[in-house]
């Protein structure tokens, strides 16, 4: 951890330089470098990775974003852009010597189109305030992260997140049709369209998920549904984790695809409930919330297969939502289990490896082995019904060795997750935090290949560096890239 003044390597002639030529081109007060201004930047969600950045700056429309690139390009100085800063992965952990590219102020809905269930909004717009402005005409936006209150477009289509409503209607990848975004060199590129599909390669899929490192986006258009009529959802109650696990396969392999389908077990539900009162079950080892969505009969017919399932599956109890006051109760718990962490642990860590369903049982019997093994308890919650796990790992920062224990917990969890054939993250995104589990999951030769991606982009690796590609340098030092006689097999790959 360090702060910018203390630190060896702050420079106040390179702020001075820096910050002078950005208020060359924006308002003075869009540009912050006291310390005292710059300090609310130093972290997103991964709290434990602190470091306050040189230079904030603020535009306030997509000229001024391109001006800020161009300075930062002519000055060679990284940019880290954030949106809320609710990142769990350290996706907009500030460089000590780079400028934190904020879209705070581009908070503009810019259209809304019901005839054609479109809206087109800037990056700052936070994800609910879609929904909220769609509301009047019946419609909303569907991925809805747990952190949708604050959290903003601009960082989900950076994130490529994810909800409790994505295993139905799709990831953000599913539900945006077009990004306008501004490259290092200045240029505003759009990719996608406004129709289903567009011509040439899908840049647009690429460009989503890919963590701020290939351009800054200024706009996006995004899909709008149809507000269902009606939606109810099953409580579900597990005498143990493992029946809860398989329970989840059996649901999907009858052939339903809940509107959301989520596990929390009972260390989530007892940490969840005094705090939320969601009428959970805590007595049960694991409970699964299931909804159906649409019309009434459609709603009755769906909850009554689930709960035909369920009961064969192993439930040993079930409960249906009987109003909708109640059905955002169940919710909301679910919604609220990050948060209720802070009521037992001083700190937690939350992971996020997705597995394939039928591995939940055994992942899940693995982490519990985990938790004896490293001496930290662990909660998890998780969206099952896409295998997208959340382990949270509680530990203490200020016990010597428990942050260390803590993230070699999260490693072993997500090496278990690529064993099993999943992958290291869900809908979290690599950031900073699991930069090394990338070595686990790809070769050497994958990882050229996203350096080739990031290279096309942005050539002079100035956006987000040293974020989501390892080096294979760093690969070597984790010990998973063979270094032989001294030599790396991609010596022309960047090095940090
Ligand atoms: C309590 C809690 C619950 C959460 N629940 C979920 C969940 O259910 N599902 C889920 O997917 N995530 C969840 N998250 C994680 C987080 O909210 C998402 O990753 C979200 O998309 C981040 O949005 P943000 O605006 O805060 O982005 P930031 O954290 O500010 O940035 C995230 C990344 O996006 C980049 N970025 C931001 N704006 C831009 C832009 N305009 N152009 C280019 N790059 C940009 C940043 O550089 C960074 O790499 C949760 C977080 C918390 C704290």
């Amino acid at each position: 951890m360090t702060t910018a003044k203390s630190d060896p390597t702050f420079r106040p002639e390179r702020q001075r330089e820096v910050a002078e030529a950005l208020r060359a081109v924006l308002p003075p007060s869009s540009v912050l470098s006291d310390l005292e201004d710059t300090r609310p930047y130093e972290c997103d969600g991964l709290s434990a990775y602190r470091q306050p950045p040189m230079v904030v700056a603020l535009p306030d429309c997509e000229r001024q974003v391109i001006a800020v690139l161009d300075v930062c390009r002519r000055l060679n100085v990284p940019i880290v852009p954030r949106g809320a800063g609710t990142g769990l992965s350290g996706g907009a952990m500030p460089i000590a010597d780079g400028v934190v590219l904020s879209t705070a102020r581009l908070n503009q809905i810019v259209r809304m189109d019901a005839y054609s269930r479109t809206a087109v909004v800037q990056p700052g717009v936070r994800n609910l305030a879609i929904s909220e402005a769609a509301a009047p005409h019946a419609l909303y936006y569907a991925p809805d992260p747990s952190s949708q209150i604050a959290c903003t477009i601009g960082g989900n289509v950076a994130e490529n997140s994810g909800g409790v409503h994505c295993l139905k209607y799709g990831l953000t990848v599913h539900n945006v049709l077009r990004v306008r975004m501004v490259t290092i060199d200045g240029e505003v590129v759009e990719l996608g369209g406004e129709a289903l599909d567009a011509p040439g390669l899908d840049l647009l899929a690429a460009f989503i998920g890919s963590e701020g490192m290939l351009g800054i986006v200024t706009e996006v258009t995004v899909k709008l549904v149809p507000k269902p009529a009606s939606a109810r959802v099953i409580m579900a109650s597990f005498d143990d984790v493992v029946t809860g696990g398989n329970a989840v396969a059996r649901v999907i392999a009858a052939g339903i695809i809940p509107a959301g389908l989520e596990m929390m077990d009972r260390t989530s539900s007892r940490m969840v409930e005094p705090f939320v009162k969601a009428g959970y079950d805590t007595d049960a080892a694991a409970i699964l919330l299931c909804e159906a969505d649409g019309t009434a009969e459609e709603v009755d017919e769906e909850i009554a297969r689930m709960t035909a399932v369920l009961e064969a599956a192993g439930a040993s109890a079930i409960q249906v939502s009987q109003s909708e006051a109640e059905r955002l109760r169940f919710w909301s718990g679910r919604k609220n289990a990050f948060p209720a962490a802070g009521r037992i642990s001083p700190d937690y860590y939350c992971m996020d490896g997705t597995i394939p369903r039928k591995h939940l049982a055994r992942v899940l019997t693995g982490i519990a082995q985990m938790e004896g093994r490293h001496g930290l308890r662990c909660a998890n919650v998780f969206h099952a019904g896409d295998g997208n796990l959340h382990p949270l790992i509680l530990f203490d920062a200020n016990r010597p060795d428990e942050l260390e224990r803590a993230e070699a917990f999260g490693a072993e969890i997500l090496a278990l997750c690529v064993e099993v054939g999943g992958t290291i993250t869900g809908e979290h995104g690599v950031g900073i935090e699991k930069i090394d589990s990338m070595c686990v999951q790809f070769t050497a030769a994958e990882l050229e290949a996203f350096f080739g991606v990031k290279r096309a982009f942005d050539p002079p690796m100035l956006l987000n560096p040293n974020k989501a590609i390892p080096t294979l340098n760093r690969c070597a030092e984790f010990g998973k890239m063979r270094v032989s006689a001294g030599l790396l097999a991609h010596p022309d790959l960047p090095r940090f």
